[in-house]
């Protein structure tokens, strides 16, 4: 058994039963994803409370598919989640489980409930049913049909499973209290017709149970003990618990909790204006590197190592907040700083013309791979009269601090020479499009021997050498901090301009980057190698840790 990460409600909550035997000491959670969308961050913090809390104790956790809604549902979504599963480093000890394989087992329960009078086929449709299920306060109305004999109900549910019926025409609802307070308990739907396809089951059922009827009982054919769900599912618990109570369980009685969703600013977790990010093209997909989903992360160069530190750090709550993205961020560049090789690329690139340097010379800077690593070695960095600096590195007319490349200004060209510029060639328009200037061979691998300093230290690549290359640079997705919070439409906030793409010049050792590997461009920031198209970079984050800043500045806030 493992330390837990950090004590919290629901590890208390385990705890308390694994000593009082409860179960027989035992503990199996679950994560019961639908297939109908890629998982995202939150999911994230689902999975390693789930797989996290039956390691802690010894348990297990299983991986279910809660697939009781055909229309939306592919099995490219199975496949998908089970990638990202393992990307996040989860395994389950056990194959995958389905919903849909306990449609017999659901289904005779719920003749079980007709036959204990716990049960009603009602005709109504679905608008009449949520009319008369009233509100807080207000009395709910019993349906005409609610007082239908055992017998008939019997022959009427079986009729809906056999297709004799329409989509819609009829559904099997629960019996229990119309006037009950918590909502849930007003009879609610357990079954409903649909002649859908199913991924799994093809024609073979047209009736397909709710969440409510399939969730718990689901959990008791697992042997689930504790079934730990988000906040919205509280006001659901009595319900789970009743139906849970009215059915002959082959084994213990699995009990729900409840936590706290994850929310991170400048996101949207969830799968509804996900879908409609994608299909409205805000986004290029949903393994797009802006999107919050594991396979956006993941393209974007998140190692899961950092997610996973990023959910500890936030811990289990029992009430809602939201994240500050920095934060996730910070997790992710401590992580990069320790492990990412450095490298040189210039994003916008500004030709330097060294005029003093022997025509034709190439010389080989040896360079240090990894500071932060030493045994990641050094390379051969190739360096000649001609280099691509930054654009933003270089002023005809430098504004007031700017410390880099000017006329008549030395600096540092990182681990090569000091240069100094000496003129600028501009085009009709005035733009400069090349620098001239001059090296001092005194000052190779970077320092004077007379001890003089410069300002700046700039990268560059040697443009003889230099690769092309595609970076792709992101600024935030939804342009405000909670988007939708305000009730409008959190897809009125999203960033049109959040990515911007550059034909970069990258050093010769770039050719040999792994896809998904992520580097460090020296002073640019941590960038990962495309999954699939060689050359093309996403800036994963930047290098300045913003989340210092912010905590910072809450600390000055005045109380
Ligand atoms: P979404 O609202 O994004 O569609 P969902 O809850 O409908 O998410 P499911 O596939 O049903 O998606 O989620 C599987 C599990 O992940 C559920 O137990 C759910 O509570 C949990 N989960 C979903 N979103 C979050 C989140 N933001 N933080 C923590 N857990 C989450
Ligand atoms: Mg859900």
């Amino acid at each position: 058994m493992e330390e837990p990460a950090t004590q919290d409600f629901v590890r208390e909550w385990v705890k308390a039963d694994t000593e009082s035997k409860k179960f027989g000491g035992r503990v199996q959670t679950r994560f019961p994803p639908e297939p109908n969308g890629y998982l995202h961050i939150g999911h994230a913090k689902s999975i390693y409370l789930n797989f996290g809390v039956a390691e802690e104790f010894g348990g297990k956790c299983l991986l279910r598919f809660d697939d009781t809604n055909p229309e939306t549902e592919d099995p490219a979504f199975v496949t998908a989640i089970q990638e990202d599963l393992s990307w996040l480093g989860v395994s389950s000890a056990e194959p995958a489980r389905f919903a849909s394989d306990y449609f017999p087992q659901l289904y005779a329960w719920a003749e079980d409930l007709v036959r204990k009078g716990l049960a009603y086929v009602d005709d109504q449709d679905a608008e009449t049913i949520s009319e008369q299920r009233g509100g807080f306060g207000q009395p709910g109305i019993e349906s005409p049909f609610r007082g239908r004999p055992v017998e008939e109900n019997l022959g009427l549910f079986r009729q809906m499973r056999d297709s004799a019926f329409a989509d819609g025409a009829k559904v099997l609802r629960a019996k229990i209290d119309m006037q009950a307070d918590n909502m849930w308990l007003r009879d609610p739907v357990l079954y409903r017709i649909r002649r859908t396809p199913h991924h799994r089951t093809d024609n073979q059922w047209v009736i397909y149970p709710t969440y409510d009827w399939a969730h718990g009982q689901s959990d008791a054919i697992e042997g689930v003990t504790h079934s730990i769900c988000t906040l919205e599912f509280a006001d659901h618990r009595a319900l789970y618990d009743w139906l849970l109570s009215q059915i002959d369980l082959p084994g213990d009685r699995p009990q729900q909790n409840e936590f706290a969703r994850l929310n991170v600013t400048h996101w949207v977790l969830s799968k509804r204006v996900l879908r409609a990010l994608v299909e409205d093209g805000h986004v290029d997909g949903w393994d797009d590197p802006r999107m919050p989903t594991l396979r956006g992360l993941r393209r974007r160069g998140y190692p899961p190592s950092a997610i996973k530190a990023f959910v500890d750090r936030v811990g289990v709550a029992k009430s809602n907040s939201v994240v500050e993205v920095e934060l996730l961020e910070s997790f992710v560049r401590t992580e990069l700083n320790r492990s990412s090789l450095r490298r040189m690329a210039v994003v916008k690139p500004l030709k330097l013309t060294i005029t003093n340097w022997p025509e034709g010379q190439v010389e080989l800077m040896e360079v240090v791979n990894n500071p932060e690593d030493p045994d990641a070695g050094t390379r051969q960095v190739p360096f000649s009269g001609e280099l691509w600096i930054e654009q933003d590195d270089f002023r005809l007319e430098p504004p007031p601090k700017y410390y880099r490349l000017t006329p008549g200004r030395e600096v540092r060209l990182r681990n090569a020479f000091f240069v100094t510029a000496t003129d600028a060639v501009t085009d009709d328009d005035g733009n400069v499009v090349e620098v001239l200037a001059t090296y001092d061979p005194e000052t190779l691998g970077g320092s004077a021997p007379d001890g003089r300093k410069v300002k700046s230290t700039m990268h560059w690549v040697s443009a003889g050498h230099a690769l092309d290359a595609t970076v792709h640079q992101y600024s935030r997705l939804f342009t405000e901090p909670h988007p939708g919070a305000d009730g409008t439409d959190p897809l009125s906030s999203v960033n049109p301009n959040a990515r911007e793409t550059n034909p970069a010049k990258v050093e010769p050792a770039l050719a040999e980057v792994a896809p998904g590997q992520v580097v460090q461009f020296e002073r640019l920031g941590y960038f990962a190698a495309d999954l699939d198209s060689p050359m093309v970079f996403h800036r994963t984050v930047g290098l300045r840790d913003e989340w210092a800043k912010i905590q910072k500045r809450k600390k000055n806030q005045p109380k």
